[in-house]
């Protein structure tokens, strides 16, 4: 075991009073940590920095690759930036790894035996934040999924089941409405499934499979999922588990991995000695098993587990009847430091395989050899007329062109030429053509010819999707009632 080098950054509120904890029970349980301390913050951000982070922090993470981080303020207003996202998009940490547990009958829950892990992807889907208001009335925000982004999540939560003799991953999407995004990443998820045949693997719909979770979490083991779902999945399960106070997570990329709390810095609580660092610990023992110091990761969850079985709790867990003794942050971690080396009695204690790799989180991509072609453009026009005329009046634009009008939807719904007048009309219209003939070749100067004779005809573009076929299957939706 080699001393390991550890970017720590104290945070606010809470923050210092738990990672002093935490960083206590560390040492004493023989942690080999050679610890940088980084400011980042409410105070960076009042100092006039925008996101939180000055620009010597990120040399000291660049070095040590290995970030344990204490929740922060983001004060109100401003312009700040979320030092999270920041880190996470900065350091390419892809993965959002959440454990939750319920600790019955010491801690109370409605889910007895929950054992779930959220594998979250970490940087794609709505959260690229890319938006747009289209019209005075319509808004949008595009949801991007790249097929290596979606590969290394799949196989990061494959491999993290491996590593943890875990014997299920279960992957949710929407793909019955998002054929294309979410449908990809199921697609995905059934091609390297393929590759763990020892791993028992199934798929949910996200609605039904999201009310499955909270119902019967036992069904459940891995839980691997786009960002946006993983982020409110993810909170639901830590809640379940009646602990949201005592999940840790870390955020994992290929070269650099962060560890937190997944609460935030509970400024109300702040400099009373009675903050949980239970949370931060838990990250810190997933951050310990990443440094490979797995028995010292082991002794301390072991002796955690003993401290929740003893009934020594903090006020958030402390129930009349169910706790033993009320404690403090600093005593709460003394305890645990006296119950170093004992193993919980009751609760399942944590065994991690000493000798056993950790998951792997930096995979090749080879992208597939697929044919593309060129077939035809939507054309988004804001249009106050009737939909009618603004079909006639694209045909006869059309008319000369390589590219013929198809179709012309609002919404995703299709007006033209089959609609019901039932439809809400609002933001732009999506106006389809395709080329007259698909098996010439369109070339990109027809769609740039079609839209300046749109243009000259005095219809107002607001933006274009290019239609493109892949091995001849189409790369684009098809929409409602077409
Ligand atoms: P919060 O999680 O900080 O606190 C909500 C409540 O939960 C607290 O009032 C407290 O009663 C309880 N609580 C949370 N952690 C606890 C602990 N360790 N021990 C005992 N009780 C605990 O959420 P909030 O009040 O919505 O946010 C406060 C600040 O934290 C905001 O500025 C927010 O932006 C920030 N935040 C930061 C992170 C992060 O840094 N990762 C995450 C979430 C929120």
């Amino acid at each position: 075991m080699s001393r390991a080098a550890v970017t720590v950054a104290y945070g606010d509120g809470i923050g210092p009073e738990i990672m002093g904890a935490t960083l206590e029970m560390l040492a004493a349980a023989g942690a080999d940590l050679d610890l940088e301390t980084i400011e980042i913050g409410r105070s960076v951000y009042l100092r006039g920095n925008s996101s939180g982070i000055e620009p010597g922090a990120w040399e000291s993470l660049r070095r040590t690759k290995v970030f344990l981080k204490a929740p922060i303020t983001t004060p109100q207003g401003g312009g700040y930036k979320s030092l999270n996202v920041t880190v996470r998009k900065a350091l390419g940490l892809y993965a959002n790894i959440r454990p939750c547990v319920s600790y019955v009958p010491f801690v109370e829950s409605k889910q007895p035996g929950l054992d779930v892990v959220i594998v979250r992807e970490n940087e794609e889907d709505l959260y690229g934040g890319i938006e747009h208001r289209q019209s005075v009335d319509s808004f949008q925000c595009l949801k991007i999924m790249t097929r290596p982004g979606t590969e290394r999540i799949i196989r990061y939560a494959f491999e993290y089941a491996r590593s943890y003799k875990r014997k299920k991953v279960t992957c949710f999407t929407k793909d019955n409405i998002m054929k294309l995004t979410d449908g990809m990443f199921h697609k995905v998820f059934e091609e390297i499934g393929a590759e763990y045949p020892e791993i028992e693997q199934e798929h949910w719909i996200v609605d039904i499979g999201a009310a499955k979770l909270a119902d019967t979490p036992q069904a459940f083991d891995v839980v691997v999922v786009p960002n946006l779902y993983g982020d409110i999945l993810s909170d639901v399960v830590a809640q379940i588990a009646g602990s949201v106070g005592l999940a840790g997570s870390s955020n994992i990329g290929a070269r650099y991995a962060m560890f937190e709390a997944i609460h935030g810095s509970a400024p109300r609580r702040a400099g009373q000695n009675v903050a949980n660092p239970s949370g931060l610990l838990l990250a810190a023992v997933q951050m310990l098993l990443h440094l490979g110091q797995r028995e010292v990761a082991e002794r301390v969850h072991n002796a955690w587990l003993r401290t929740i079985e003893e009934g020594i709790h903090t006020y958030d867990i402390f129930r009349e009847g169910n706790s033993r003794r009320k404690v403090g942050t600093k005593e709460f971690g003394q305890a645990v430091i006296a119950n170093l080396g004992k193993i919980p009695g009751t609760l399942q204690p944590a065994r991690y395989g000493l000798d056993r790799p950790n998951p792997r989180s930096d995979f090749p991509y080879h992208r597939p050899d697929e044919v593309k072609a060129l077939v035809g453009v939507d054309i988004f026009v804001e249009f106050t007329r009737s939909v009618e005329e603004l079909a006639s009046a694209l045909r006869v634009t059309a008319e000369r062109g390589a590219l013929a009008l198809e179709s012309i939807a609002n919404r995703g719904m299709s007006v033209w030429p089959f609609g019901l007048g039932e439809t809400l009309l609002a933001g732009p219209f999506q106006c389809r053509f395709f080329a007259r003939n698909r098996s010439a070749g369109l070339p990109h100067r027809a769609i740039v010819d079609l839209l300046g004779s749109v243009e000259a005809a005095g219809i107002e573009f607001t933006k274009t999707e290019l239609l493109y076929t892949f091995n001849g299957a189409e790369g684009f939706s098809r929409s409602q009632g077409a």
